[in-house]
């Protein structure tokens, strides 16, 4: 334990955002307050968590509560709980970095968004960034704080002007939690004065009533006197005071849980103010589900779908959103048994009722009841989605269609519910989203299977030689350009019968190449084999091109080159798989090569071209070059032979 007290420097990172807080959030202090409470409540959350394997941990201080003070003389504000509290380290380690999960996303957006101007309160809700808004009216802040557990004489205090650096140092305090003391700023004139009672109340009661714990204010109050206490004259008639006046605790919040209220009589401004509570967004949500089952068993569903997605999304550390009560009780955040990962943008509250209560994840896994509710509350969400307007349905894809297709690959039972919410763009669709029944119903008449390309570029995807034939067929091509098409394709092989076909892999059989015409080419592309042995398997007449005179192709079941692109991405080493070379016999250029190699072929340009055509295939599917200032120099001699 450290004892003497200590300054240290703020992270450069901290410093950018409490600048950044403070002067893109300037008209709207006021959620400062939200964030104390909703962390104060996050700490009695844990606390409670913990001490359901851990009894003794809440000692004789087992009735949670956050209490506001406010002292208009000093101009402080302080918000304390009885929560989890925090040792030295987790001081350190929690104020002074920003809330790890946050960090890499908010430093993302700083980059983008360049300048504070364009950062918008939506946009820095989404971070836990909460703690340092304070300081938006606070010129000091010191924090006392006594993890549950820790002896009295092993409490912290933090101290900071928010200015680059803060003090800390070890002292007592009486009970377990944490004390946060504002020393407030000298208000405007059209600023709300943060030490009025009334102010506090409006406050807490617009942002923080849903808080499952009380928050409560001292406040006084006139109450009448007990009758033996009222001295009175002969007639009964009192003489002296009859009331006194005293303070109270006040409990300024409804801690309403409107999960448990039949659904009709919770309007959409409650609804939309308890969602930006539970998902800390700012933004209203998209669409929402409320129910309530009964039957063998019984429980509570509130869900929320997002209207905007957070920047997290991808990162494997982020919370998930659906808190799990049992009887109103809070029992865990982020509770991933009740939510499959590719559901992970779906927020809100199941209230399970006869949830076994001393559970722990591990046995949480595999409870029945938690099964159930896990298997209806996918059910009930696919088929929101799937009966949403086109409108808010395409809102929603834009948003989270790339976390809902993961499912095709991981959710084998639901896989074709969610193949049927699918959405995709089409070298026919002109940028709008097709759907596969869509698709369907438009295939031609002699069109037999479902075609699709995947790749990072949708302008690039478009214009692939690959799909040339296919578009003088008039057969359209799904255009995959998220990572995940790559797996979800995996698993996915056909879709209301009809077989799904990579234009990228295998014969396309699309027109007979003629046999005799293959014959005629057949000792060139054995030679132009022999010249890029290293790099491809095969060099073979096309069926895919028209108007190019090179791609690559893969067989059936190749990787295909995004994947490949995917694999090394991602640091890993993809197995090595040669592509194959396709030529267009019908392209003027390979006529010409065919006459150079048969009037002399040791002609020493044919090794040249050999290496050209297998280069403008690479290109063509937007591949980087292995040697890039080979096929420059080669370029430039041909161009000069030919403008001659
Ligand atoms: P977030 O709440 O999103 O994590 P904050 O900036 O609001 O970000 O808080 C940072 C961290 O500081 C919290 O994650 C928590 O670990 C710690 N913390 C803040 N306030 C309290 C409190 N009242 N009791 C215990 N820990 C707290
Ligand atoms: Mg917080």
């Amino acid at each position: 334990m450290e004892s003497k007290r200590q300054t240290h420097q703020f992270k450069t990172e901290v410093r950018q955002v409490l600048n950044l807080i403070i002067n893109s959030l300037y008209s709207n202090k006021e959620i400062f307050l939200r964030e104390l409470i909703s962390n104060a409540s996050d700490a009695i959350d844990k606390l409670r968590f913990k001490s359901q394997t851990e009894l003794e941990l809440l000692a004789d201080d087992a009735e949670f509560k956050i209490k506001i003070k406010t002292d208009g003389i000093a101009r402080t504000l302080e918000v304390s709980d009885n929560g989890i509290g925090m040792t030295f380290d987790e001081v350190m380690e929690n104020i002074g970095t920003i809330a790890k999960s946050g960090t890499a996303g908010f430093m993302e957006m700083l980059k983008q968004a360049q300048s504070a101007e364009m950062l918008t309160p939506e946009l820095i809700g989404q971070f836990g960034v909460g703690f340092y808004s304070a300081f938006m009216v606070a010129e000091k802040i010191t924090l006392v704080t006594r993890a549950a557990g820790a002896p009295k004489d092993q409490a912290v205090r933090w101290e900071s002007s928010g200015d680059g650096s803060f003090d800390i140092e070890a002292t007592e305090k009486d009970k377990r939690g944490t004390t946060i003391t504002l020393h407030l700023k000298q208000a405007d004139k059209d600023e709300p004065d943060f030490t009025d009672q009334w102010q506090i109340r409006r406050i807490i009661k617009q942002h923080s009533d849903y808080v499952a714990y009380p928050i409560v204010m001292d406040v006084e109050k006139e109450v009448p006197l007990p009758d033996e206490a009222i001295i009175k004259d002969k007639d009964g008639k009192p003489i002296g005071e009859t009331k006194r006046r005293v303070v109270e605790e006040e409990t300024i919040n409804s801690m309403k849980a409107i999960w448990a209220q039949p659904k009709d009589e919770v309007d959409d401004k409650t609804h939309e103010e308890f969602y930006k509570h539970l998902a800390h967004d700012w933004n209203p949500p998209l669409a929402r589900l409320h129910m309530k089952l009964e039957g063998t068993t019984e429980y509570d569903m509130l869900l929320y779908i997002p209207s905007k997605a957070p920047f997290d999304l991808f990162q494997p550390e982020r919370k998930h959103g659906v808190q799990l009560y049992c009887k109103r009780v809070f029992i865990m955040d982020d509770c991933k048994e009740l939510v499959p990962e590719y559901l992970r943008f779906v927020k809100g509250v199941v209230d399970a009722p006869d949830l076994n209560l001393n559970v722990s994840r591990e046995i949480l896994q595999q409870d029945r009841l938690v099964m159930n509710i896990r298997n209806n509350l996918v059910k009930k969400v696919l088929d929101l989605l799937t009966d949403m307007s086109a409108e808010d349905y395409e809102k929603f894809y834009e948003e989270f269609g790339a976390v809902l297709k993961e499912g095709i690959y991981t959710d084998t039972n639901k896989r074709n519910t969610i193949a049927s919410l699918a959405r995709y763009k089409t070298t026919r669709s002109e940028g709008k989203w097709v759907s596969l029944d869509e698709y369907i119903k438009r295939m031609q008449p002699d069109q037999k299977e479902i075609y699709y390309i995947t790749g990072d570029d949708l302008n690039a995807l478009i214009n692939s030689p690959l799909l040339e034939k296919l578009k003088d067929k008039s057969y359209e091509v799904l255009l995959m350009a998220d990572p995940v098409d790559e797996w979800a394709m995996q698993a996915l092989t056909e879709y209301d019968g009809k077989p799904f076909k990579s234009a990228e892999k295998g014969d396309l059989a699309l027109d007979k190449v003629e046999e005799a015409k293959k014959e005629e080419f057949k000792a060139l592309f054995g030679f132009i084999k022999g010249q890029l042995e290293a790099k491809v398997k095969e060099v073979k007449a096309s069926d895919r091109l028209k108007e190019s005179v090179a791609c690559l192709s893969g067989e059936d079941y190749d990787m295909s080159a995004y994947m490949e692109k995917l694999m090394r991405a991602a640091g890993q080493k993809p197995p090595e798989v040669k592509r194959v070379l396709e030529l267009n016999m019908d392209h003027p250029v390979m006529a010409k090569i065919k006459a150079v190699y048969e009037n002399d072929r040791d002609n020493a340009v044919l090794k040249d071209y050999s290496q050209m055509l297998y280069d403008l295939a690479v290109i063509a599917e937007g591949g980087k070059l292995d040697d890039p200032g080979r096929f420059s120099r080669l370029v430039s001699t041909v161009m000069s032979q030919a403008i001659d």
